[in-house]
């Protein structure tokens, strides 16, 4: 187990941010902490990695008390904060080695994880020049500088483009290869993407905890698409295993599926038969969904 937390509970005066989190993660779990704002998601990572110290309830980190060994489970903890604050001034590889020398590394793997990240064009450069998108790949690197078990990153997609968005999901599913990683983010479709399990926290309590697949088995498929301009819902519903077809927005879309077969390749064929172009295409999670919006709404 990399992580138990028992009924973890965390007051600011008035405000009870945690009001008894229990909670276990797996070794090589990438887990999703999905919850409005105000939820309890940043209160919660900052007590694992140690940054309040005055709080209830337990938590063990790699069969390790945190309130006892704070230190020794530090060195196996990864941490990218909400907002990724850098020094603007320094230079990325400079940076790197900086995060090195407070762990004290001997042989830290800076141009390895330069080369990770995709930063090896960028290494001589000075933080504040980059993209968000960038920027959010050198705090990547430095959180995970002294190879830690267990990576937490605190809405490390919040605020990217489309396009810087599928990249650092794309570091963020690697970084999943060998480690343990919780992320939090206020975004359902980011757990979607990334995680295999998620963790549904709500004014300060988990309110679902479940593995997606399970989720997803026995509940139908609904594939949400948009199109550049309006079809017949029936022409939709001739499309094999399609059972139900509703029309949401103006171009916008809602298909039902009979079965697990992905149908999405089936809709791109029909877009192209009927001369239509896709300008948005994914999965949904129907009982997720319910539960989330009617958190949100
Ligand atoms: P999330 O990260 O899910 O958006 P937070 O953990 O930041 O939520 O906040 C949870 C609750 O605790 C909110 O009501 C927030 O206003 C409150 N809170 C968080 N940090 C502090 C603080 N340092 N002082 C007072 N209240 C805080
Ligand atoms: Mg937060």
């Amino acid at each position: 187990m990399s992580l138990v937390l028992e009924n973890v509970v965390k007051n600011f005066g008035e405000v009870e941010a945690l009001r008894g989190v229990s909670l276990t993660l797996k070794k090589g779990e990438v887990v999703g902490l999905l919850g409005p704002n105000g939820a309890g998601k940043s209160t919660l990572m900052k007590i694992l990695t140690g940054y309040y110290k005055k709080w209830e309830g337990r938590a063990i980190l790699f069969d390790k008390d945190l309130k006892k060994e704070l230190k020794a489970i530090q060195q196996k903890v990864g941490y990218l904060t909400e907002n990724n604050p850098l020094y603007q001034e320094m230079y990325v590889k400079e940076y790197l080695q900086y995060n090195a020398d407070l762990y004290r590394l001997k042989n830290p793997p800076v141009e390895t994880l330069i080369r990770k990240m995709g930063l090896v064009g960028y290494k001589h450069k000075k933080i504040q020049t980059l993209s968000k998108g960038y920027k959010q790949r050198i705090g990547l690197a430095a959180a995970i500088i002294h190879d830690p078990e267990l990576v937490i990153l605190d809405e490390p997609t919040t605020g990217l483009d489309p396009n810087q968005l599928l990249e650092i999901r794309k570091l963020i599913r690697a970084l999943g290869k060998d480690k343990t990683v919780l992320l939090s983010t206020h975004v359902l479709q980011e757990v979607e993407a990334l995680c295999n399990r998620v963790i549904i926290i709500d004014k300060g309590k988990i309110i679902l905890d479940k593995q997606l697949e399970s989720l997803r088995k026995g509940k139908k498929q609904i594939i949400e698409v948009s199109f550049n301009f309006r079809i017949e819902v029936e022409a939709i519903r001739r499309i094999p295993y399609v059972e139900k077809v509703k029309n949401t927005h103006d171009f916008e879309y809602e298909i039902y599926i009979k079965g697990k077969k992905d149908m999405r390749p089936a809709i791109f064929d029909f877009a192209y038969d009927n001369g239509l172009k896709i300008l948005k295409l994914q999965m949904k999670n129907e009982s997720l969904e319910k539960i989330f919006n009617g958190l949100t709404s």
